[in-house]
Protein backbone atom coordinates (compact mmCIF):
# COMPACT_ATOMS: atom_id res chain seq x y z
CA UNK A 1 0.00 0.00 0.00
CA UNK A 2 1.56 3.35 -0.60
CA UNK A 3 0.66 7.18 -1.54
CA UNK A 4 -0.20 8.06 -4.58
CA UNK A 5 0.10 11.55 -7.11
CA UNK A 6 -2.35 13.38 -6.64
CA UNK A 7 -4.13 14.19 -10.30
CA UNK A 8 -4.18 18.23 -10.55
CA UNK A 9 -5.96 20.42 -12.96
CA UNK A 10 -6.39 20.86 -15.71
CA UNK A 11 -5.68 17.15 -16.15
CA UNK A 12 -8.22 15.92 -18.48
CA UNK A 13 -8.30 12.99 -16.06
CA UNK A 14 -10.60 15.15 -14.22
CA UNK A 15 -12.69 15.65 -17.10
CA UNK A 16 -13.68 12.08 -18.06
CA UNK A 17 -16.73 9.66 -17.39
CA UNK A 18 -15.31 6.40 -15.63
CA UNK A 19 -16.17 3.02 -15.58
CA UNK A 20 -18.53 0.72 -13.35
CA UNK A 21 -16.17 -0.95 -10.89
CA UNK A 22 -16.77 -4.80 -11.50
CA UNK A 23 -14.38 -5.80 -9.29
CA UNK A 24 -12.69 -5.05 -6.08
CA UNK A 25 -9.21 -4.09 -5.62
CA UNK A 26 -8.13 -3.92 -2.22
CA UNK A 27 -4.86 -2.21 -3.07
CA UNK A 28 -6.37 0.71 -4.68
CA UNK A 29 -9.06 1.10 -1.61
CA UNK A 30 -5.53 1.16 0.51
CA UNK A 31 -3.82 3.53 -1.62
CA UNK A 32 -6.87 5.65 -2.03
CA UNK A 33 -7.45 5.91 1.96
CA UNK A 34 -3.98 6.82 2.29
CA UNK A 35 -3.58 8.97 -0.12
CA UNK A 36 -6.62 10.88 1.45
CA UNK A 37 -5.16 11.11 5.21
CA UNK A 38 -1.77 12.08 4.21
CA UNK A 39 -3.46 14.61 1.60
CA UNK A 40 -4.94 15.88 3.81
CA UNK A 41 -8.40 15.47 2.46
CA UNK A 42 -12.10 14.35 3.50
CA UNK A 43 -12.45 12.38 0.42
CA UNK A 44 -10.73 11.23 -2.89
CA UNK A 45 -12.42 9.63 -5.87
CA UNK A 46 -10.57 7.40 -7.95
CA UNK A 47 -10.13 9.10 -10.92
CA UNK A 48 -7.64 11.80 -8.90
CA UNK A 49 -5.31 8.78 -8.34
CA UNK A 50 -5.47 8.30 -12.48
CA UNK A 51 -7.86 5.06 -12.10
CA UNK A 52 -11.13 5.93 -14.05
CA UNK A 53 -13.54 3.71 -12.06
CA UNK A 54 -16.40 4.61 -10.54
CA UNK A 55 -15.24 4.35 -7.03
CA UNK A 56 -14.54 7.02 -4.23
CA UNK A 57 -13.84 7.08 -0.83
CA UNK A 58 -14.15 9.39 2.26
CA UNK A 59 -13.95 10.40 5.50
CA UNK A 60 -16.13 13.20 6.31
CA UNK A 61 -15.26 13.54 10.39
CA UNK A 62 -11.94 12.01 10.90
CA UNK A 63 -10.40 16.14 10.83
CA UNK A 64 -12.95 16.27 14.11
CA UNK A 65 -10.91 13.55 15.98
CA UNK A 66 -13.57 10.27 14.90
CA UNK A 67 -13.15 8.65 12.08
CA UNK A 68 -15.99 7.60 9.77
CA UNK A 69 -14.62 6.02 6.98
CA UNK A 70 -16.51 5.51 3.62
CA UNK A 71 -16.03 2.91 0.56
CA UNK A 72 -18.73 3.79 -2.25
CA UNK A 73 -18.75 1.59 -5.55
CA UNK A 74 -20.72 2.41 -8.24
CA UNK A 75 -22.32 4.96 -6.30
CA UNK A 76 -25.88 6.42 -7.29
CA UNK A 77 -27.79 9.01 -5.61
CA UNK A 78 -31.34 7.76 -5.74
CA UNK A 79 -32.98 10.82 -4.21
CA UNK A 80 -31.84 14.23 -3.09
CA UNK A 81 -33.43 16.92 -1.20
CA UNK A 82 -34.79 19.89 -2.80
CA UNK A 83 -32.99 22.18 0.45
CA UNK A 84 -29.81 23.09 -0.90
CA UNK A 85 -26.81 24.65 1.49
CA UNK A 86 -24.24 26.22 0.24
CA UNK A 87 -20.91 25.66 1.85
CA UNK A 88 -17.55 25.80 0.97
CA UNK A 89 -15.72 23.23 -0.94
CA UNK A 90 -12.13 22.77 -1.65
CA UNK A 91 -10.34 19.91 -4.05
CA UNK A 92 -7.05 18.07 -3.50
CA UNK A 93 -6.76 18.54 -7.32
CA UNK A 94 -7.07 22.13 -7.27
CA UNK A 95 -5.05 23.21 -4.37
CA UNK A 96 -5.14 26.45 -3.17
CA UNK A 97 -8.99 26.79 -4.58
CA UNK A 98 -11.68 27.36 -2.23
CA UNK A 99 -15.24 27.86 -3.95
CA UNK A 100 -18.97 28.59 -2.50
CA UNK A 101 -20.87 25.64 -4.27
CA UNK A 102 -24.67 24.93 -3.51
CA UNK A 103 -25.60 20.89 -3.31
CA UNK A 104 -28.71 19.18 -1.69
CA UNK A 105 -28.52 18.95 1.88
CA UNK A 106 -29.90 15.35 2.00
CA UNK A 107 -29.00 13.04 -0.34
CA UNK A 108 -29.80 9.13 -0.62
CA UNK A 109 -26.52 7.66 -2.13
CA UNK A 110 -26.76 3.67 -3.03
CA UNK A 111 -23.04 2.19 -3.43
CA UNK A 112 -21.49 -0.53 -2.91
CA UNK A 113 -18.86 -1.46 -0.05
CA UNK A 114 -15.87 -3.18 -0.19
CA UNK A 115 -17.41 -6.65 -0.18
CA UNK A 116 -19.58 -5.42 -2.96
CA UNK A 117 -22.40 -5.33 -0.42
CA UNK A 118 -25.07 -3.18 -1.21
CA UNK A 119 -26.08 -0.30 0.64
CA UNK A 120 -28.33 2.76 0.44
CA UNK A 121 -27.73 5.43 3.52
CA UNK A 122 -29.06 8.90 3.54
CA UNK A 123 -26.18 11.81 4.32
CA UNK A 124 -26.73 14.94 4.81
CA UNK A 125 -24.70 18.53 5.90
CA UNK A 126 -20.93 17.96 5.08
CA UNK A 127 -21.14 13.84 4.53
CA UNK A 128 -23.92 14.91 1.72
CA UNK A 129 -21.68 17.77 0.09
CA UNK A 130 -18.54 15.70 0.63
CA UNK A 131 -20.43 12.51 -1.33
CA UNK A 132 -21.94 14.74 -4.07
CA UNK A 133 -18.27 16.13 -4.78
CA UNK A 134 -16.82 12.92 -4.94
CA UNK A 135 -19.40 11.33 -7.04
CA UNK A 136 -18.93 14.53 -9.43
CA UNK A 137 -15.30 13.30 -10.19
CA UNK A 138 -16.74 10.08 -11.10
CA UNK A 139 -18.77 11.75 -14.40
CA UNK A 140 -15.83 13.88 -15.17
CA UNK A 141 -17.17 17.27 -13.12
CA UNK A 142 -15.15 19.76 -10.76
CA UNK A 143 -16.03 22.71 -8.67
CA UNK A 144 -15.52 24.75 -11.26
CA UNK A 145 -18.24 23.04 -13.01
CA UNK A 146 -21.06 23.87 -10.21
CA UNK A 147 -20.48 27.67 -10.42
CA UNK A 148 -21.49 30.27 -12.70
CA UNK A 149 -19.40 30.56 -15.60
CA UNK A 150 -18.38 34.05 -14.17
CA UNK A 151 -17.36 32.48 -11.06
CA UNK A 152 -15.86 29.89 -12.13
CA UNK A 153 -13.46 31.72 -14.89
CA UNK A 154 -12.50 33.76 -12.13
CA UNK A 155 -11.46 31.14 -9.92
CA UNK A 156 -9.81 29.34 -13.20
CA UNK A 157 -7.98 32.42 -13.67
CA UNK A 158 -6.38 33.11 -10.29
CA UNK A 159 -5.55 28.95 -9.91
CA UNK A 160 -3.65 29.40 -13.46
ZN1 LIG B 1 -12.31 17.11 -5.59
Amino acid sequence: MAEQEIVLWPDLRLTEVCVPVEEVDLTLLADMFETMYAAPGRGLAAPQIGVMRRVFVMDPTWKDGVATPYVCINPEITARSDAQVTGAEACLSIPGVEAEIARAETITLRYQDAQMRMHENNFSGFAAACAQHELDHLDGKVIFDRLSTDESKRLQAAYA
